[in-house]
């Protein structure tokens, strides 16, 4: 039997179901869904920041955060055929050039 070596007993606060992906703040404050820290719209610049330093080069994995957190968005705000939420959440990611 081997210990099981603890993660550094951070613990994350969850909102509904989305964990916030680090304790950095700049996490959204539902149901408004504006920046904690900042108050700015979120995902706010220093989130996006944090976001694409995050995620680095797994646009994937972070597409798949935002969608969630554009759905649950869009639940919050009762924002139907949610174009300009969409343009909030993903209009901001920089457009790399396809690597091959
Ligand atoms: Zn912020």
């Amino acid at each position: 039997m081997t210990g099981v070596t603890d993660r550094s007993g951070v613990t994350v606060a969850e909102t509904d179901g989305i964990a916030p992906s680090r304790v950095g703040g700049h996490a959204p404050v539902t149901p408004e869904w504006t920046c904690g820290t900042c108050d700015a719209e979120w995902p706010c610049e220093p989130k996006r920041e944090q976001l694409l330093t995050e995620y680095g080069t797994d646009r994937a994995m972070l597409s798949v955060y935002l969608g969630a957190c554009l759905a649950a968005a869009a639940e919050d705000l009762h924002i139907s055929g949610a174009t300009s939420l969409q343009d909030r959440f993903f209009g901001w990611l920089p457009r790399r050039p396809k690597q091959h």
